[in-house]
């Protein structure tokens, strides 16, 4: 194990430019998911490491912010290379410390890449605005600016790519950026840093921090000096983030939970909703935010939908990550597990029919067999609850407007997914969806060039796309009178 990347495996923290310990010398150990054995170790830093990353980031923000938008772009177009370059050696160490198959980090990496690309592109394309003034002797002008130092909060389940949508336009803007990745995968987000030194993106503008989430986080939001918190995590931390961020105003965004629905009407094409469903399913093990969470099935097609949803589930491959062919790779952890475990029993005592999978997979450690739950009602708790997980839970309706309600009855609102083959229903259903995200007959749409981001309480703020690069930036007014 580890042919290609053991020299992209730091296992240090990156502040100012220099690989360094906790200042406690303590470390935390990091587990390969799929069979629980430790793979190495990293710093467990906490409030003093991570306030003096921000004040080198505050310091380097002084040069960076005044290099020109070609330089940087140039530089983001250079780690996305060595991104490329690197690409079979990032997907095995993300594989190794994830658990995810080998294919899905390979395409992980790619998209990671994809987002630098893009924003090095977009880092050429900050314009302002002059505009026609109501006072003959003053003219008016806008011009953006970078907002300062930004802090990085990163989640386990896309180790690479949710820090690429964080770095790519925070350095394209001009920013300089800490990063706290999460402890479960932190070898993907500091071989960021490596790569990033090597191309010669100058010291200061990337800094890691690995260890207490608390600790790091509280520094992250409360010091002044960073001046935008970006997030993708779980709505409970994203709520605290902002709670505190509001003593000294920064600009957030957040990437939260997600509660997807997936709508399968009478009219579909059900072969195209069921290959759809297994993609918008199973994918990282169902743990993503974007995952299907609820299927809701119209009664015409329901029971043939469930037979072929089913039937493609049962052949999907389950092993290590590193296993040739394998399609789903094992859950992050034993709390993981034990939340799955839950949601599949408390629907099994209300009454669900477990048409395929329902329990541990024969393999052991945290493995779940995939799994598809008929007779889903709105009381069983997945109806509210992130599964994160390989369950899939069928629910019927029969008219449209149920299926819209029921799609929208959740606090979350990030991404959904719906199936009909009529143009009036595609429009109708889409406009009644209240998300941020639409795949209609479509269930991957995730994309560095179209905005990624949810409404209600699945956050604020979008990634990736010319929509991306704003939350980087300040709008400047500037009135020049007296001509
Ligand atoms: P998940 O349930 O998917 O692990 P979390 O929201 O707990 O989602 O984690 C996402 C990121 O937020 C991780 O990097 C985690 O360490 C971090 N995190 C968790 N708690 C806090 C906190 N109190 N302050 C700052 N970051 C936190």
């Amino acid at each position: 194990m580890l042919q290609k990347s053991h020299h992209l495996k730091r296992e240090a923290n990156l502040i100012g430019g220099e690989w360094v310990a906790a200042g406690s010398g303590k470390t935390i150990e990091v587990t390969n998911p799929a069979n629980g054995e430790v793979i190495g170790t990293i710093p467990d830093a906490g409030v003093e490491e991570t306030r003096r990353a921000i004040a080198i980031a505050h310091e380097t923000f002084q040069t960076w912010r005044k290099t020109t938008a070609d330089e940087r772009a140039r530089l983001l177009r250079k780690l996305h290379d060595a991104f490329m370059d690197n690409q079979d050696a990032l997907a095995e160490l993300m594989t190794l410390e994830q658990g995810k198959p080998l294919a899905e980090a390979r395409a992980e990496i790619a998209q990671s890449a994809a987002q630098i690309l893009w924003f090095s592109e977009e880092a050429r394309r900050v314009y302002g605005d002059v505009i026609p003034s109501p006072w003959g002797d003053r003219r008016i002008m806008v011009t953006k600016e970078p907002v300062g130092v930004v802090g990085a909060i990163t989640p386990w389940n896309f180790p690479s790519s949710m820090l690429s949508r964080k770095i790519g336009p925070a350095l394209a803007a001009g920013c300089t950026v800490v990063v706290k990745p999460a402890v479960q995968t932190p070898y993907s987000a500091l071989a960021w840093g490596v790569l990033a030194e090597e191309i010669g993106i100058p010291k200061g503008v990337i800094n890691i921090v690995t260890g207490d989430a608390k600790a790091i986080g509280g520094e992250l939001t409360g010091n002044p000096l960073v001046r935008k918190i970006t997030f993708t995590g779980s709505t409970p931390v994203g709520k605290l983030l902002i709670k505190q961020s509001a003593d000294t105003v920064k600009k957030l965004s957040m990437e939260l939970g997600g509660n997807a629905p997936f709508l399968v009407f009478d009219d579909c094409d059900l072969d195209r909703a069921v290959t759809g469903a297994i993609a918008a399913k199973y994918r990282n093990a169902g743990q993503t935010c974007v995952c299907t969470n609820r299927f809701y099935v119209q009664s015409g097609i329901y029971d043939a939908f469930v037979e072929k949803f089913a039937q493609e589930s049962r052949k999907l491959k389950v092993g290590s990550g590193f296993d040739q062919g394998v399609q789903q790779g094992p859950l992050i952890d034993d709390k993981a597990l034990a939340k799955v475990e839950e949601l599949v029993g408390d629907a099994r005592d209300k009454g669900a029919k477990i048409v395929t999978g329902g329990k541990r997979h024969e393999l052991g450690g945290t493995f779940y067999e995939p799994t598809v739950i008929a007779d889903a009602t709105q009381e069983m708790r997945f109806a509210k609850e992130e599964i994160f997980g390989p369950v899939a839970p069928v629910f019927r309706f029969d008219k449209e407007e149920d299926a819209i309600r029921l799609a929208n009855d959740t606090e979350f609102g990030l991404a959904c997914y719906f199936y009909t083959q009529d143009l009036g229903r595609a429009f109708r259903v889409s406009e009644g969806l209240k998300y941020g995200m639409v795949g209609i007959n479509e269930g991957i749409i995730t994309t560095e060039v179209a905005p990624f981001g949810g409404v209600k309480e699945s956050g604020m703020g979008r990634e990736g796309s010319k929509y991306g690069l704003d939350e980087y930036l300040d709008v400047k007014y500037v009135c020049i009178g007296g001509l």
